[in-house]
């Protein structure tokens, strides 16, 4: 059995990141999605908790995908959940340049156990990240074409808190 692992901010988990799942999901026999912090992004839309809960919502249903939390490297992480992969997406040149070097770092922090794969965004997602759905609902439009119906809902429902 191969199980491997999808690390990400995920914040928000778009439909770019479910099409990276639903390809890992069809190759390999189990998915662990780790919503890991990363220092780097400091603004965060939805917290670590609310994250975890949006995407197991999402997967409720679906036996051989598991969402995790954790605090650290995300081969550790890997290492405990026997995953002999980091599945990451590209959609981009930049993001092949990024994900060469992570895939070096994640090689040497161990030592060659786990490896990463690279799966590509279909078309239509290509363009999607957390980034630009934050940016356009900063903007007060709708982001339903960019996440599931389930978290479209939990956008709005933040909003409105935020509005009062
Ligand atoms: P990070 O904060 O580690 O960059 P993200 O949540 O932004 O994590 O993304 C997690 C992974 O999903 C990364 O490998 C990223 O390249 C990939 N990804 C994000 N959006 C898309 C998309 N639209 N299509 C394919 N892969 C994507």
């Amino acid at each position: 059995m191969t199980k491997v692992l999808y690390p990400g901010s995920f914040d928000p988990f778009t439909k770019g990141h479910a099409n990276i799942v639903e390809q890992a999901s069809y190759l390999f026999d189990e998915v662990v999605i780790a919503v890991l912090k990363n220092p780097s992004k400091r603004n965060s839309f939805f917290t670590i908790e609310e994250r975890v809960e949006m995407i197991k919502e999402l997967y409720s249903r679906i036996e051989n995908i598991k969402v995790v939390t954790f605090n650290g490297a995300a081969v550790d992480l890997a290492a405990l959940y026997e995953c002999k992969a980091i599945v990451r997406g590209i959609r981009s040149i930049t993001d092949t340049e990024a994900e060469i070097e992570l895939a070096h770092i994640n090689n040497d922090l161990s030592d060659k156990k786990v490896r990463t794969v690279c799966l590509f965004a279909d078309n239509e997602y290509q363009h999607f990240s957390s980034s630009i759905v934050k940016g356009i609902d900063a903007l007060d439009k709708s982001v339903s074409k960019y996440v599931e119906p389930s978290i479209h809902e939990k956008i709005m429902e933040k909003k409105m808190m935020r509005n009062g």
